[in-house]
């Protein structure tokens, strides 16, 4: 049983790992077409990013493991196979239902992380990039990622979901993650500055929490910051248009 627990913690560990690498790596790849040298200064920064962001790996991919085992082998949590389990409806509704717990979580951990008191042990380290790039979509110290860590385990434990939904939420959750962080705006701007993007986020509303620090905390959804007054609108990517500003 130990055994079969601990490989069950070492796969999610591989999964998780390699899932950021592949991720992370095909969008720097794709910065590197779009905009030539937007990373070329940031050597040093992108490998802390990396270290971070694997040591993070580690951390989700425990609780995530342990899960896994649990759902195979002791029935554990509330994911379904069988699409008959639940009305149809409930499988969009579900990723919707998840990446919104997801959202109000986020927010609200992540303002707590920026009260000054704790911001420096949990929270500075993901803020050490000031320009993030595609690779810091984990950068974060073990405590932050701890709060991370516990979210969609718990929720696999309590709101069913069939897997291929669950699938789809990580893939959004880990799309959204490199492409906020990206350093440029990937979405056409009819959609980042039209009706949707009033309530979506994407990269040109996280970019400005990185720039400004107290505004702008939530991760999918704009309806937190909104409700509690701490959206200041979307950062501005004109710039990467020119890239002898960030040439070296
Ligand atoms: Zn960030
Ligand atoms: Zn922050």
């Amino acid at each position: 049983m130990l055994t079969a627990l601990i490989l069950s913690v070492v796969a999610m560990t591989a999964i998780v790992a390699g899932r950021y690498l592949a991720v992370s790596g095909a969008f720097a790849w794709l910065t590197n077409r779009r905009i030539p040298g937007l990373y070329g200064d940031r050597r040093v920064q992108i490998r802390n990013e990396i270290g971070w962001s694997l040591a993070s790996a580690f951390i989700y991919a425990a609780p995530a493991g342990i899960l896994a085992w649990g759902w195979q082998t002791r029935s554990w949590t509330k994911i379904y196979s069988n699409t008959a389990d639940y009305p149809l409806w409930w499988l969009p509704a579900s990723v919707l239902v998840y990446l919104l717990l997801h959202d109000c979580w986020f927010y609200w951990t992540h303002r707590i992380m920026h009260r000054p008191s704790i911001y420096k042990k949990m929270h500075a380290v993901h803020h050490a990039s000031r320009d993030p790039t595609a690779w810091a979509a984990m950068s974060f110290h073990p405590w932050e990622s701890i709060t991370g860590a516990v979210l969609v385990p718990a929720l696999v434990l309590l709101i069913p979901i069939h897997y291929g939904a669950l699938l789809v939420v990580l893939l959004i959750m880990t799309v959204m993650g490199v492409t906020n962080h990206m350093g440029w705006e990937l979405f056409p701007k009819w959609l980042v500055q039209g009706p949707a993007g009033r309530w979506l986020i994407t990269a040109s509303h996280h970019q400005r929490h990185h720039e400004k620090h107290l505004c702008n905390f939530g991760l999918y959804f704009r309806f937190w910051d909104r409700l509690c007054g701490t959206d200041r609108g979307l950062g501005d990517f004109s710039y990467v248009r020119r890239p002898p500003l960030r040439q070296s």
